[in-house]
């Protein structure tokens, strides 16, 4: 393979920036850039050290850098590899870039350094889509479950379904090549046990994807609620807790703001309907029909309603909206003098979780995060040990295991010849292949690369 080269730290300036080479001639084309201090021969220095010196071109001194040596094939990518340390100015960055690109490296393509380490078999390809996670992470349950998938968790439970699915195949291939061992109906009945186990794993790694979801996708939360209710201001107070670490996202698929805000660790993309009133300087009924839009895929509806006044035609409006979705009643401007409380009438027939808040002092919040953490069992979630599916091309591919498990089960109720139903349980292995890595096809591998940074 070639040697690329690639920056691996961000845009702009910095203290320090990191230029990363890895390929076969990493070490011939740091010969001809780098002198280091002590002038030490290349070949002399071991892996695993940091050298300082200075990045030389046309005998001038270019920076003053420290340079990490990995030998292969103890690196990242497996292949000799060294990262230059520089000072972190862009056109610094860039000068060493090309000097490396002059004396025979390539520019590294978005994510070339891990699908190197994927290649080479140092990582599978669960655990390189889990690398983007870990970069991308927008709280810490998703940071912590990207690092758990990097580890190799999700990767063991697969390898542990896929050796089920081994055994059952064995117990086929006995079968097939000695039909005196066991009656065909206790050969049958074994098999559909072990296909039963495998259903029942690759199903409870289906369902957590909903789990995984929320952890990395965030709960997609629309605040509706009439105009002046106190959207707006809900919002606002969520936003700028001191807790709260926001993440703006603009100009999404749709034209809506979008802003996610992690508190407690729970990560909500909020969906800034108010802001959108606001931008568009439209009044009145707009709120309504905006909210219809926007409720409707939401994941949690928090419905507003202003306490200091009685519910009119277009309250009852939203309750109607609300009615099948999960759902928070709140009922704001809890600081004046209220004439809206749970004991309603129309309240107490929704049998929905009706909280009191002021947005305005910032009273009740607690109260929300709580509720919002119990309603999506957020505690129940245990990121040391349970498995979470967070990739939908994962959940996909889980899906169409399960399938094959059921006509593999099929066939067998069908009483189809042994061969044709082993030809549906390596189906399910195949499948299974497709999630790490070994049954999968260049486009596929080169999707998921593309998504990557530069220089990771
Ligand atoms: P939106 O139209 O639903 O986005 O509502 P806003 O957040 O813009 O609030 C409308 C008005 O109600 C503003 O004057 C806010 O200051 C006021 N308001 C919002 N929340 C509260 C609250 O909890 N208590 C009081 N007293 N006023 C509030």
């Amino acid at each position: 393979m070639s040697t690329i080269v690639g920056i691996s730290t961000a845009p702009g300036i910095g203290g320090i920036g990191i230029i990363r080479m890895s390929g076969e001639n990493t070490f011939n084309i740091l010969d001809k850039i780098f002198v280091p201090k002590n002038k030490q021969p290349i070949e002399d220095i071991k892996g695993y050290t940091i050298k300082y010196g200075h990045i030389i071109q046309n005998d001038e001194i270019i920076d003053e850098v420290l340079v990490s040596y990995f030998k292969a094939p103890k690196s990242y990518t497996t292949e000799n590899m060294c990262e230059i340390n520089s000072h972190g100015g862009n056109l610094i960055i860039k000068k060493i870039l090309e000097i490396c690109l002059k004396n025979g490296a390539e520019m590294a393509e978005p994510g070339e350094f891990t699908k190197r380490a994927f290649l080479n078999g140092r990582i599978d390809l669960a655990q390189a889509e889990s690398v983007i996670d870990v970069i991308n992470a927008k709280s810490e349950r998703e940071v912590k479950s990207g690092i758990k998938q990097l580890e190799g968790f999700l990767s063991k439970e697969i390898k542990e379904i896929k050796q089920d699915i081994l055994d059952v195949l064995v117990n086929i291939e006995v079968t097939i090549d000695y039909p005196e061992y066991d009656t065909p109906e206790v050969q049958e009945k074994e098999i559909k046990n072990m296909l039963e186990k495998i259903g029942k794993k690759l199903t409870k790694l289906e369902k957590s994807f909903d789990n995984g979801k929320i952890i990395k996708d965030g709960i997609k939360t629309a605040i509706i609620g009439k105009p002046n209710a106190g959207k707006s201001s809900l919002l606002n107070a969520i936003l700028k807790e001191d807790r709260a670490i926001v993440t703006d996202i603009a100009g999404t698929t749709r034209d809506t703001i979008e802003e996610f805000v992690t508190i407690n660790g729970i990560t909500l993309k909020l969906i800034d309907t108010a802001g959108i009133r606001e931008s568009k300087d439209c009044v009145e009924k707009i709120g309504i029909q905006k909210s219809i839009e926007e409720a409707k895929d939401a994941d949690l509806i928090i419905a507003i309603f202003d306490s200091s006044k009685e519910l009119d035609k277009e309250d009852l409006e939203i309750l109607k909206l609300i009615k099948n979705k999960k759902s928070i009643i709140l009922l704001n401007k809890s600081d004046l003098k209220n004439v809206l409380d749970e004991n309603n009438e129309i309240f107490k027939n929704t049998s929905k979780n009706i909280l009191k808040i002021s947005a305005l002092n910032k009273t009740g919040l607690e109260e929300l995060y709580n509720k919002i953490t119990e309603m999506f069992n957020l505690n129940e979630i245990n990121l040391d040990n349970d498995v979470l599916i967070t990739n939908i091309r994962h959940k996909n591919i889980i899906a169409k295991a399960i399938e094959n498990v059921k006509l593999a089960n099929k066939a067998i109720l069908d009483s189809m010849p042994i061969d044709i139903i082993a030809i549906y349980i390596k189906q399910i292995l195949d499948d299974l292949g497709e999630i790490t890595g070994e049954v999968v096809t260049e486009d596929i591998i080169n999707e998921i690369f593309s998504k990557f940074c530069l220089g990771k």
